[in-house]
């Protein structure tokens, strides 16, 4: 069969275009396919947790470019009363719609990055076990055949090609709670920006400063409270009105667009690759989204396939090489997984005396003059390891030391 391509990308987002980037860098002839037409939006809200792949991707000042906020403080509310610290970084929360656009058209920058947009894969064309290709079709039902040595599933937690290709999932653990969200003018903005996030009667509240009169406002509910929502999407407002001083911050404010909302986002691995094969951003990996990772850990899959792609040129064997990328990834998202599980399945309302006490102790000084030294030994015995070792990353850029 002859090869149309190098490698062919399913899915052209920030998965499967930040890898296309990669490898135009390097010179490979590359189709990308998506179903999508771009510009266009999709279904996540984009805290970006970490920018450094954005600036590897030469795409930061553009995706800065459109006047976003730098945020490096973050706010946890707890009932009425909040703690506010700064982040070692700043982060930025560009809206998928535009920030998704910038890395398409970076990779169709480089003159052997080819995008079919408004196809879709169909399935998968195999020789023995081994992928060989891709059947695609458009809108009007035209088809076409596309062969590589390699195709890529970038095709999201859906993905048709991890499916195809008998990718087995591990590690999993079912949608956990319902997320819903809203791009809000005119909210009322604190002095300062910062990401805020309510705890509040089991839910958790977000509010992400895009940029000056723009703000994304999230809620994740109980189980039973998503069929009410979807509904009656008023309730959103209701129920995001009862969080702390939210009442008096969204006079004035007005929903533009609609409350957007899924049931619950799955939880799992899936193996990464084979003959012909492999898997990247959410089609092999995805996790319940209020600790907002996984466009980051998108980026990431990406660097670590276009290493794989390279070592492949040289002659290293697809078999090993898919192998070592699978151990890699799950060793650099195994401990973000388990906080997330951990965060989201601990999540609860807090008793009427839990909460009175807290109330009480976050208003007063003495407390945390004697509770402040005792809280790392706390959370080490309290927390899974993984949440302190975290905290203590991030101290180091407050000059943490080790010695
Ligand atoms: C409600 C919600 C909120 C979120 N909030 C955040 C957040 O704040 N921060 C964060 O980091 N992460 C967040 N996430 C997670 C984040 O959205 C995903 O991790 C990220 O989008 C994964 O990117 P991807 O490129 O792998 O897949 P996707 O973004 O899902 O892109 C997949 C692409 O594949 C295409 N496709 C699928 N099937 C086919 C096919 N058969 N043929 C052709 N094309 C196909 C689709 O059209 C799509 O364009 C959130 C997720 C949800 C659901």
């Amino acid at each position: 069969m002859k090869s149309y391509a190098d490698v062919i990308i399913v899915g052209a987002r920030v998965a499967g275009a930040s890898l296309a980037v990669l490898l135009g860098r390097m010179g490979k002839k590359v189709v990308m396919v998506d179903k999508a037409s771009f510009p266009s939006d999709t279904l996540s809200t984009h805290y970006l947790s970490h920018l450094e792949y954005l600036s590897k991707l030469d795409v930061l000042e553009e995706v800065e470019a459109a006047g976003l906020r730098k945020v490096n403080r973050m706010r946890t509310y707890i009932g009425n009363s909040f703690v506010e610290g700064p982040r070692s970084s700043y982060t930025i929360i560009p809206r998928r719609e535009r920030l998704d656009y910038i890395l398409v058209n970076k990779a169709l920058s480089y003159p052997t990055v080819e995008l079919k947009q408004g196809w879709q894969a169909v399935s998968l064309i195999k020789e023995r076990q081994r992928v060989r290709g891709v059947r695609i079709k458009d809108r009007k039902g035209r088809k076409q055949v596309l062969c590589a040595p390699l195709v890529v599933g970038a095709d999201g937690k859906h993905s048709m090609v991890a499916k195809w290709s008998g990718a087995e999932q591990y590690a999993e653990h079912s949608p956990v709670r319902p997320v819903f969200y809203g791009y809000f003018h005119n909210v009322r903005p604190l002095i300062e920006p910062a990401t805020e996030i309510f705890l509040q009667e089991g839910r958790i509240g977000f509010l992400f400063p895009m940029e000056p009169g723009v703000d994304c406002l999230g809620l994740e509910v109980l189980p039973d409270e998503f069929v009410e929502i979807a509904r009656e999407p008023k309730r959103f407002e209701e129920i995001y009105r009862q969080l702390y001083g939210m009442n008096n911050r969204l006079k004035g404010a007005s929903l533009k667009g609609r409350i957007i909302g899924t049931p619950g986002v799955p939880n799992y691995f899936r193996t990464a690759g084979g003959e012909g094969w492999a898997l990247i951003g959410d089609a092999g990996h995805s996790k319940d989204p209020s600790t907002g990772l996984g466009i980051n850990d998108a980026f990431m899959q990406a660097f670590l396939m276009a290493e794989a792609i390279e070592q492949r040129e040289k002659g290293e064997p697809w078999d090993d090489l898919v192998h070592k990328f699978q151990t890699e990834r799950d060793v650099r998202l195994g401990p973000g997984y388990r906080l997330t599980l951990d965060y989201i399945q601990s999540r609860r309302e807090l008793s009427h005396n839990e909460d009175a006490l807290f109330q009480a102790m976050a208003a007063n000084p003495m407390v945390w003059n004697k509770v402040v030294p005792h809280l790392p030994e706390l959370l080490k015995q309290q927390s899974i390891p993984t949440l302190y070792q975290s905290v203590e990353h991030e101290a180091r850029s407050f000059g943490f030391d080790y010695s």
